[in-house]
């Protein structure tokens, strides 16, 4: 006998078919699920209705799936440019302690800048997280994450350039 199974659209786990039913419970998450070889037989024994609201269901988890990679692509993004203002910025500050002084000026306008800049986009970012289909999937966006996640890589790149620093000018 081969076993037919169809990824959960929930969790991506495989959910096997048992015989000759329509529909399958993901051992993990709990989600339902109806196979696709299954659907014309379900429809036929009257269940369209419960085909297509797990139809929905499924097109729903793909959408935000889908939503939530656009966002995380955006809160990488963000992630880079405060890394690279901080460090461009603490190494124009640290630069210019035994050169011109119009640096540090540079520094501190970039170093500030990516500052507000991250609290700003954070705020942004956490407002416009695609909210999870089901009430029991954590949803993403919590500003505290980002933002403090932002403000370790400011901090670490801003170290970083101080190594970099150190290590030229020794
Ligand atoms: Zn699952």
């Amino acid at each position: 006998m081969n076993i037919v199974s169809i990824d959960c659209p929930h969790c991506g786990a495989a959910v096997e078919r048992k015989q000759n039913e329509y529909f399958g419970t993901c051992p993990y998450c709990g989600c339902e699920v109806c196979f696709d070889e299954a659907k014309a037989e379900a429809e036929v024994a009257g269940l369209r209705n419960k085909v297509s609201d797990l139809d929905k269901h499924l097109n729903a988890e793909k959408q935000y799936k889908q939503q939530l990679a656009a966002w995380e692509k955006k809160r990488t993004r963000l992630y880079l440019i405060t890394g690279v203002m901080s460090f461009v910025g603490f190494l124009c500050t640290v630069l210019s302690s035994d050169s011109e002084d119009g640096y540090i000026a540079i520094g501190v306008t970039l170093i500030l800048g990516a500052l507000f800049g991250l609290l700003t986009v954070s705020l942004l970012r956490c407002a416009d997280c695609p909210k999870p289909v089901d009430a029991d999937t954590p949803k993403k966006g919590s500003f505290l994450k980002v933002f403090g996640t932002g403000f370790i890589i400011l901090c670490g790149t801003a170290f970083l350039s101080a190594i970099i620093y150190a290590i030229f000018s020794a």
